[in-house]
């Protein structure tokens, strides 16, 4: 349920609202805005009889239930898309945020080398995984600690913010003193011990789809780690597992529109696990800025026949500094498409 106070409610106000709703058995979960008060509440209890007791509070505008599953990353709750700010950029807004770099962080000379690439493309955020979730326990499993001070380095030489993937509850401090961004891997989507740490960590979250996950159960991670405390979720589409097989995944781009209808969070595609083809990363970014999303996290190497890791999906500097350039127009369309999205339509 959420309840919008009358502009200016004054705090005894809300005070009382949140009394009424606990006389009915339900908990306040958050309490948001300066000027017009938004209150959240959860719980179980007789909906209809407590809204109505609501409305009858003249300092309550509105009382209304949310029906979808998820409550707080709803339309419903938050009409208006979140901006995240974070290391100077604004994801969700009126920039198209792109994050790039190496699946795997490999070495000194390989992390900084990448991280002046991106940068001089026009990337904001140097990606590249420390802790590495990889199907055989016999491949390369990351630098770990050492490849996180590796990008604090790129960090300090270039400006660009870091995001980077924890896999365990137990990293989530470790990783979070380094890293910008924490990246939520595709196979820990449901790691509800994570989504659960992750509510109580300062970082915002990128949470990427599963493998063989419904958009309607990635809202549902994301809402764990909104309801236990951390709104600041970005949601990564990255393709899903289906019967073709000419693609490493199958990009689910229409999932990027449907999250832009049902959700109020951010949403970006990454091009390069939802192919697995380097050729098809191109086309597919300039789907993601065409359908409205909000950012890329693509992956770049510096010599892609070398990589320790996903060597057949990384651009090579050349490939994605012309990807880049290319898609400048479709940005610009985009910026044009965000501002009168976000326009406040003139008083008639
Ligand atoms: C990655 O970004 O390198 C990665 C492991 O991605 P995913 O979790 O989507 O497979
Ligand atoms: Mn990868």
């Amino acid at each position: 349920m959420i309840i919008s106070m009358r502009l200016h409610a004054s705090k005894e106000e809300v005070a009382n609202v949140r009394a009424r709703v606990e006389e009915f058995g339900y908990k306040v979960h958050s309490i948001d805005g300066e000027e017009r008060v938004v209150i959240g509440v959860v719980g179980v209890g007789d909906v209809t009889a407590c809204l109505e007791s609501l409305e009858a509070m003249p300092c309550v505008e509105k009382a209304m239930r949310i029906s979808a599953p998820y409550k707080f990353v709803s339309r419903e709750f938050r009409p208006s898309k979140t901006e995240i700010e974070v290391h100077g950029s604004v994801i969700g807004g009126d920039e198209f945020v792109v994050m790039a770099g190496p699946c795997s962080v490999e070495s000194e000379q390989q992390i900084l080398e990448s991280a002046e690439i991106v940068a001089r493309a026009g990337a904001k955020f140097l990606r590249g995984g420390a802790f590495k979730p990889r199907t055989s326990p016999y491949d390369f499993q990351g630098l770990e600690i050492e490849g996180l001070k590796l990008l604090d380095k790129a960090r300090r030489l270039t400006g660009l913010g870091i995001i980077t993937e924890v896999m365990s509850d137990r990293d989530v401090e470790l990783v979070a003193d380094y890293a910008d961004i924490l990246q939520i891997g595709a196979r820990n989507m449901q790691n509800f011990a994570l989504l659960k740490t992750l509510g109580r960590c300062r970082r915002p979250v990128l949470l990427k789809r599963g493998l063989s996950s419904t958009v309607k159960e990635l809202l549902m991670s994301a809402e764990y780690v909104v309801a236990h405390g951390n709104p600041n979720v970005i949601l990564c589409e990255r393709g899903i597992r289906t019967f073709e097989t000419v693609t490493r995944n199958t990009c689910d781009i229409a999932a990027v529109a449907a999250l832009n209808e049902l959700t109020h969070l951010p949403v970006i595609l990454d091009p390069s696990h939802a192919t697995g083809k380097r050729s098809l990363v191109p086309p597919l970014a300039r789907a993601a800025v065409a359908i409205g999303a909000d950012g890329l996290l693509v992956e770049m190497h510096p010599h892609p026949e070398k990589a320790m890791s996903d060597g057949a999906q990384s651009l090579d500097p050349k490939q994605f500094a012309q990807m880049m350039k290319d898609l400048e127009p479709y940005i610009q369309l985009w910026k044009h498409a965000r501002m009168s999205e976000t326009a406040t339509p003139a008083a008639v």
